[in-house]
Order: C-alpha cells, then structure tokens, then sequence
C-alpha cells in the first residue's frame, strides 16, 4: 500500500467516523473490508446529513429512472413537492437547534407515511420530494391528504416541555404517461402546484388534475419526436 493510498484511506475512515457509521467489518485492507468502506461511502453520498433521506442528488438520479420507467412501463407515477410552511419563524422564534429538530421529526413522519418503494428526499434547506411509482391517478390525493395531515398533528419536543406543530404544503404532478419527459419539466409541474398551495394558504395539497391537455407543448413535441421505428429499447 502506498502512503497516498493509506493516507487517503485514512481520510475515508475518519468521513465514516464523523458521519457516526460504524467502520467496515473483516481484516483491514481486505477485500471485504475496502468493499465494505465503498459501499458505506456511496451510501453516505446519497443522503442528508441532518435528516439521513435521500439528498438532492440522489433525488435528481432516481427522478430520471422513474421517467424511464414510466415511458416505458406506462405506470403511473407522482412527485410531490413538499415545504414547511412558515418555517423561518420557527427559527426565528426557538432557535435553529429547533428548526433543526423540526426537520427531523418532518423527515421521518415522511418515511413513516408512504410505502418503502417511494423515495423520499430533502432537496433543500425545508424542503422535500417524494416519488411515488405505481402510484393510481385515483390515488395522488389521498397519499398527500395522508401525509399533510400526519404533520399538522405531530407534536414536535424541541426542548424539555416545549412541544410544537408545524404544517406544510404539498404539490404534485404525475409523470406524463408513455410520454418521455425530463426531470425539471416533471419538478416545474409539481412546483407549480406547490406554488398554489402556498398563495390559497398553505397547510394545503394541490395535485395537478391527471387530463391528457395538461402534457406541455414541449412534452407533445418530445412524443412526436420519439418515432416508434427509431426507439432502439
Ligand atoms: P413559506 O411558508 O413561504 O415556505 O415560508 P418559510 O419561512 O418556510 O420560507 P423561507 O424560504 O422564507 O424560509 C426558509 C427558512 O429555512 C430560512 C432558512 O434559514 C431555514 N433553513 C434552511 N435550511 C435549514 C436547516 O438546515 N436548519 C434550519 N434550522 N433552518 C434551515
Ligand atoms: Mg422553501
Ligand atoms: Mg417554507
């Protein structure tokens, strides 16, 4: 082993034990070993550090499978967009520490409340996406309702005695079926309904209605431009 292999090895090892992860099983410098701290180095690029969901790019990377999917599959699939509503005057009020707890606890009521086949992110500071595939048309609203609700009643200890709530709104937008998309069409879609939420109030759900007039222009003009004779999958 090299000095610069171990020192970096080293750096590797010091990443896991700051990230509080437990290092790799098996005889240093084994096989199994270096795997094992690869594997546990993937996973660690791949998630939030406060909240441990799936961070922006692994967002971003599983949005472009699940386009592909449904292209090809033709199953339906919703993104919400959710953002705590007010969440600076959290801060504001009881401190970052707090707004910090909050984030957690918001995180993992997410989990909590959609399948283990959905991906849930946080995409930015008060910020998260869901992916839901397989998700029915008939269906968007009632996974929303659920999870907007779980949040509005889920008391919050951010310092002994001291439990709050928060609420938060959601937008989504199901991916244009047998229609191939790009993920920031898709993200600008559920934003959009994120937006109205907010303006009508906030601590609200809005889904875009599920008729085929609501495929953009751009995404009809990606449809004919994708000629059956030319799909190579
Ligand atoms: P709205 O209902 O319109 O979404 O209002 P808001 O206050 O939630 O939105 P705004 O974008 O004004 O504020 C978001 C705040 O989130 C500001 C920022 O300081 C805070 N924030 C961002 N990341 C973190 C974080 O990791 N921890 C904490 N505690 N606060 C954060
Ligand atoms: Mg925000
Ligand atoms: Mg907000």
């Amino acid at each position: 082993m090299t000095h610069l292999t171990a020192l970096q090895l080293e750096q590797a090892l010091q990443l896991l034990g700051q990230s509080g992860r437990a290092p790799p099983q098996g005889e240093p410098g084994s096989p199994a070993w270096l795997q094992g701290l690869i594997d546990t180095l993937v996973d660690l690029s791949s998630r939030d550090a406060l909240t441990g969901l799936a961070n922006r790019r692994a967002f971003e990377m599983a949005l472009t499978r699940e386009i592909d999917r449904v292209a090809r599959s033709g199953e339906p699939a919703l993104l919400l967009e959710l953002d705590v509503d007010h969440f600076k005057r959290v801060n504001d009020t009881w401190g970052h520490n707090a707004g910090d707890q909050v984030l957690k606890a918001v995180a993992g009521a997410l989990i909590d409340s959609v399948r283990p086949m959905d991906l849930v992110a946080r995409v930015g500071g008060e910020e998260f996406s869901i992916i839901l595939p397989n998700c029915a048309a008939s269906f968007g609203e009632t996974v929303a309702e659920r999870v907007r609700r779980r949040i509005e009643r889920m008391p919050v200890l951010i310092a002994p005695g001291a439990e709050i709530t928060v609420t938060i709104s959601i937008g989504g937008a199901f991916a244009p079926q047998w229609v191939r998309s790009t993920p920031t069409l898709w993200v600008e879609r559920a934003d959009l309904q994120l937006y109205r939420a907010k303006a009508q109030g906030r601590n609200l759900v809005q889904i875009e209605p599920t008729a085929v007039s609501v495929v953009s222009s751009e995404e009809r003009q990606m449809l004919f431009e994708t000629s059956q004779f030319q799909d190579h999958e």
